[in-house]
């Protein structure tokens, strides 16, 4: 199996896992297709392309972290990137706590927040039962 698709499938676990949340900020994501998950959510194509599930390493490639179950959760490219733009990159449950200080104070997606909460509440009709 080529190491792509064995992480894209181990990204797919942690997605389901996770129950389609980031792990750092607990926001909704989405795989596959970001004009279904901008409808739903209400916003723009932009603003959904943030959401877009990433596999994160805990522990970083370039730190020996391995393609493993155990070590790859689901995180959106928003928090994704951003860990990695802090040097050095802190560890996932420090930054875990960062993401959630800069939510809790509006700091984190704060202009999209408020839409995606009503999506959360207001589930589109029709797409399951
Ligand atoms: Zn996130």
């Amino acid at each position: 199996m080529c190491k792509a698709s064995k992480l894209s499938k181990l990204r797919h676990h942690a997605f389901l896992n996770q129950n389609g949340r980031c792990y750092y900020c607990g926001y909704p994501m989405w795989e596959g297709n970001p004009e279904a998950f901008a409808r739903l959510a209400g916003l723009s194509l932009e603003q959904a392309k943030r959401f877009q599930c990433t596999a994160e390493h805990l522990q970083a490639r370039q730190d020996g972290g391995r393609d493993v179950e155990e070590n790859i959760v689901a995180a959106c490219v928003c928090c994704n990137q951003r860990r990695h733009y802090l040097r050095p990159a802190p560890d996932p449950a420090r930054y875990r706590s960062i993401v959630q200080k800069h939510l809790a104070i509006g700091s984190w997606h704060r202009k999209v927040m408020r839409k995606l909460l009503d999506a959360i509440a207001f589930p589109q009709p029709g797409t399951s039962s």
